[in-house]
């Protein structure tokens, strides 16, 4: 069924200046001529799409990586512009902006405001530097504190920071000073990370020699109820598992992804979402320029996301949100009744008070999100 609803832009910036320990994204670094290939080729890629999504309304664009604070705010010009000129973006469009406190400036700040990026996301983790060192993310509190003062001076409306939680040795009152940080600094929007352990990775390789001990699961859920209770008295809405915002800042890029909106990504290793397939562009950097420069397509998969998947990833996404699952539509959509399919399973967590319907819509009890996880995996 064609969608037409307003669609989300997403473009990679795979440059940092160091690999953190536990990094698995696409992400390396890179010299200015390398940068400026890149752009180009970024350029070719939405000259691309021009045609292609000429009737559709764009209200997303999310500008993430690697590190897209690392390029010069030029870079940001040149490539915003391309987007604006190419693609029809809604005058209320969201466009964030990702930044790490170490290459942050209050130069950069200004040209991206001009740029007409209305959102900034920076990666804080953890306040405590000596924490992140641990995981090889080299970040200065000082620096972090600094990006914040630009936010509260200048009334930017619209921050997000990530929070990390589980690094190996925090505590939780160290989780606690994060967030009461970034609640004292007037962050509009939180979002709340687990620390991945992913093949491949330092970090991985610390863990199997032991040379690391890993946190165990009920204290990494004990830390998230302590920082959602820390955060929900603060005023804020935890509106899906991981993200939390005053209300009317919840993100709308975000959102996108759980409730099945198309979305078009851009740049290396970038995925898109859209007629109901998957696409995902190349994860070389040589290939990504070679195609770019002779205006050929950098997607090199593509995958048909079936009706049996399609339900799956509906109970698991909208599980995961504030709203929960819509059972009409889900019912016109997959031609079950989940109250009925799922009977006993749901009677059961109503009685243990984990789940509940209300509206027409099923969703997680506040108290039971911690363990969202196992709720889900029984009624998939
Ligand atoms: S800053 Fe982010 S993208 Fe860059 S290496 Fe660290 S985790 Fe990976």
């Amino acid at each position: 069924m064609e969608d037409n609803r307003p669609m989300g832009v997403y473009v990679h910036i795979p440059f940092c200046t160091k690999k953190c320990d536990y990094c698995d994204f696409v992400s390396f670094s890179m010299d200015d001529t390398a940068k400026q290939q890149y752009l180009e080729a970024l350029c070719n890629e939405i000259e691309f799409y021009k045609y292609k999504f000429a009737d559709r309304v764009f209200d997303s664009l999310y500008i993430g990586g690697g590190t897209p604070s690392l390029v010069t705010p030029e870079f940001i010009k040149t490539l915003t512009q391309k987007l604006y000129s190419s693609l029809h973006f809604a005058d209320y469009t969201e466009i964030t902006l990702e930044v790490n406190p170490a290459s942050f400036t209050r130069q950069k700040f200004l040209e991206y405001v001009r740029c007409g990026i209305n959102r900034i996301s920076v990666g804080v983790q953890s306040i405590d530097e000596k924490l992140l060192n641990k995981i090889g993310r080299k970040q200065k509190f000082e620096d972090v504190k600094y990006t914040l003062q630009l936010f509260t001076q200048s009334k930017f409306l619209n921050t997000s920071a990530d929070v990390m939680l589980g690094i190996p040795g925090q505590s939780k009152e160290s989780v606690k000073d994060t967030v009461e940080f970034l609640i004292k600094n007037d962050l509009k929007h939180i979002s709340v990370y687990t620390l991945q352990v992913e093949k491949h990775t330092p970090l991985y390789d610390k863990f199997r020699a032991k040379k690391i001990k890993p946190m165990s699961d009920a204290r990494m859920v004990s830390y998230y109820n302590e920082v959602a209770k820390v955060l929900m008295s603060a005023g804020y809405v935890r509106y899906e598992l991981s993200n939390f915002a005053r209300p009317g800042f919840e993100s709308v890029h975000n959102q996108k992804y759980w409730d099945e909106s198309e979305y078009l990504g851009l740049g290396i290793a970038a995925h898109s979402y859209i007629d109901g397939y998957r696409y995902s562009n190349t994860r070389r950097m040589d290939r990504y320029i070679d195609l770019c420069s002779k205006m050929q397509s950098p997607v090199e998969q593509k995958e048909y996301i079936s009706d049996k998947e399609r339900r799956t990833e509906r109970i698991m996404l909208s599980l995961r949100t504030q709203d929960g699952l819509d059972l009409q539509k889900f019912k016109a959509d997959f031609k079950e009744d989940l109250l009925l399919t799922r009977a006993n399973e749901i009677a059961t967590m109503q009685k243990n008070n984990q789940i509940e319907v209300v509206n027409g819509f099923l969703r997680i009890t506040p108290n039971s999100f911690s363990v969202s996880n196992a709720i889900i995996t029984e009624l998939l």
